[in-house]
Order: structure tokens, then sequence, then C-alpha cells
């Protein structure tokens, strides 16, 4: 299934004021790309060091609250924990029945955490993008993945906003992904909550194995990942497939890994527990009401400094401090 579009007209938004709340990484690249496209953005920002870039760009920056009064089309790019309590107390007071609130991640609306009034108008635009390769990739042209989505059409022509902002800020050059909040946002938890721990796991426990049978803290965590090669070999994963890129290592190392993974049960323990945080974590809302508690803030400070005194991070910091990287 093609679920791909491309075709956006910017005509959606002519006579309607864009607002671009939050001038960080993603604010400070989409208003610059909305500005290239021939549009005029209003920036909100509170009074900072960002303000004074903003304006020494030519940006009209005003508060928030006094940029999404002034906005039809509303863009929310401050960080995701602020935007409950900022949408409550300063966007959502300056938004109007036909206006378009604009998310560019799903979390906050699919978890019912955003009280935008009756009447505007929710959609998505998302880049799977670091802010500045947002800017980057709309002044090459390249382009960048992005996901788009409307949910909920007040007005009966949100599709067309949709598209037109994700065309404007860049977003269609590669073809904009059809979604929803409820899958970036699913997608998202689910690479943090069991891909990229599994993935830390095996480093630790490969460390902790490898010094266990006798060799050097030096030689461990360089073979794992002081080297960088990993971030090579996904590199290669990204471009010639994740067995596409088995063709640039050794007869030896190809054996290796293909009769191990062969070896691995695909049904196996892994498996439960990746179904296990899909669904109970992530889909039934769990997660993100353990993580709304007042005190979440401090638990995560806490897992900070347990992670910091594991072994692998004090053996980490010895061989960085003698190889002076
Ligand atoms: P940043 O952390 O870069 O945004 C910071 C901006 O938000 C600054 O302008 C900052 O203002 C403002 N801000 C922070 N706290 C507050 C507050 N309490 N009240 C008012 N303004 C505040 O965010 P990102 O650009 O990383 O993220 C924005 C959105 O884009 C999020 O929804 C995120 O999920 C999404 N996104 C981010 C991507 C990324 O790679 N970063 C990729 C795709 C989507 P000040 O200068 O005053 O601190």
């Amino acid at each position: 299934q093609d679920r791909t579009v491309d075709a956006a007209d910017l005509a959606a938004l002519s006579g309607r004021t864009i607002a671009v709340l939050g001038f960080g990484n993603q604010g400070a690249a989409q208003a610059a790309n909305l500005r290239d496209s021939g549009l005029a953005p209003v920036v909100g920002n509170r009074e900072d060091e960002y303000v004074a870039g903003a304006r020494e760009q030519g940006f009209d920056v005003r508060s928030i609250a006094e940029a999404a009064a002034a906005a039809d089309i509303a863009l929310l790019l401050v960080p995701d924990e602020v935007q409950p309590d900022l949408v409550r107390d300063e966007v959502a007071p300056g938004l109007r029945a036909g206006d378009t609130l604009v998310v560019a991640s799903g979390y906050n609306w699919h978890f019912g955490l955003l009280a935008v009034p009756d009447g505007v108008d929710v959609v998505m635009v998302a880049p799977r993008m670091i802010g500045a390769a947002v800017r980057d990739r709309y002044v090459d042209r390249h382009g960048f993945p992005c996901f788009v989505s409307v949910e909920r059409d007040a007005t009966g022509h949100a599709w067309d906003t949709t598209l037109a902002v994700a065309r404007a800020i860049g977003g269609t050059l590669g073809g904009a992904i059809v979604s929803s909040a409820r899958e970036e946002a699913a997608l998202d938890l689910f690479s943090e909550q069991a891909v990229w721990p599994a993935i830390l796991d095996v480093v630790r426990t490969a460390h902790r194995v490898a010094v266990e049978a006798g060799f050097s803290e030096e030689a461990v965590l360089n073979e794992l990942y002081l080297s960088a090669e990993p971030a090579e070999v996904f590199a290669h994963v990204a471009r010639e497939g994740l067995f596409g890129q088995l063709g640039l290592h050794s007869r030896t190392s190809q054996y290796g890994q293909l009769r191990s993974l062969a070896a691995l049960d695909e049904q196996g323990e892994l498996a439960r527990r990746f179904t296990r945080v899909m669904h109970d974590d992530i889909l039934s809302g769990a997660f993100a009401r353990e993580w709304s508690r007042p005190e979440a803030g401090e638990q995560l400070e806490a897992l900070h400094r347990e992670a910091a005194a594991s072994p692998i991070a004090a053996a980490e910091a010895e061989v960085r401090a003698r190889l002076g990287t």
C-alpha cells in the first residue's frame, strides 16, 4: 500500500497568519523554512537569548500568548513536557474556532494531555529529523521523512492545511508519510522503551561477560562502541539493508553472525517482553500516566545517577581519561 502523499498546495495557507510557538531546535528551523517558502511566520517565545537570535534574523517576535492570539495556524514547537500547561494557560485562550493547532509529535494529543478549544483543527506535522537537518535538507532540497495526520477535522479542510504546512516546512520534499498521533507516539515510545533498552542491555552484558573472561576494558569498550564501528554498520544498514550490508564483513564474520542469529528464538523472551511493552505499557496509556506524575522528574534524575554509577560507565570514564578522548 502506498502511504505517501506529495501533492500539496500552499493556497490553503493564503491569508492565514502562521505562528511558530517556540524558537528552539524545530522552531528556528521551521520558521526559516516557512519564510523561504514565501510565508511570514510570527514567532512566539519567552524573552531570552533565543528571542534575540530570532529578532536578529528579522522575525516578528512576540510572547507565546500574543503569537497564539494572532495565529490562524499555530505550530506548537516547545518541548513536549511543557506543552500541556502552556497550551492550557497561553495558547488555548488565543485560539478560535476555525484555527489550526499543529503538533510536531503525537504524544500529548494522543494521551489526552492537550486541552484544545472546540472548533479548532488539530493536525500533526512531525519531521523525523533533528531541527538543524530540517533546515539544511530544506535548503539543499534533499527533504526528510515527515509524518502527517489530521487528528481533529473541525473545519472540514484540515487535510489541506496539514499538507500545505508540511510542504512549506519542506516535509513533502521527500514525500510525507500519512500516520497518526497514536502511531507516531507509540512507535517513538516503543523504540525508547523496547528497542534501545535492549541494545543498551546487550552492550552492558557484553562488556561484563568479556571483562569477566579476562579481556581489558580498553579493548572491550573499543570493540563494542568507542571505535564508532556500530555507527558505521548502522549507516550501512540504512543504505544497503539489514542483511545487504553483511557483504562488507569478512566471511568468518558473516558465518558467525548468521549462524548465531538463526539459533535465536524469534518468538522467545525478547518477543514476549517487546509485546508486553507495546501493549501493557504504551498502548494502555500506563507509561503516559506514570510519566505525568509530579515525582517522575526526580525519578529520572535517580535513574541517571544509577546508570552513571554502573560498572560500564565507570570503565568508560577511566578509559576515556587514559586515552584523552
Ligand atoms: P526545544 O527544546 O528545542 O524547544 C525549545 C523551545 O521551547 C525554546 O524556544 C524554549 O524557549 C521554549 N520553551 C521551553 N520551555 C518553555 C516553557 N516552559 N515555556 C515557554 N517556552 C518554553 O524543542 P524541540 O524543538 O526539540 O521540540 C519541539 C517539538 O518538536 C516537540 O513536540 C518535539 O517532540 C518535536 N520534535 C522534535 C524533534 C527534534 O529533533 N528535536 C524532531 C521531531 C519533532 P526558551 O528559549 O525560552 O527556553
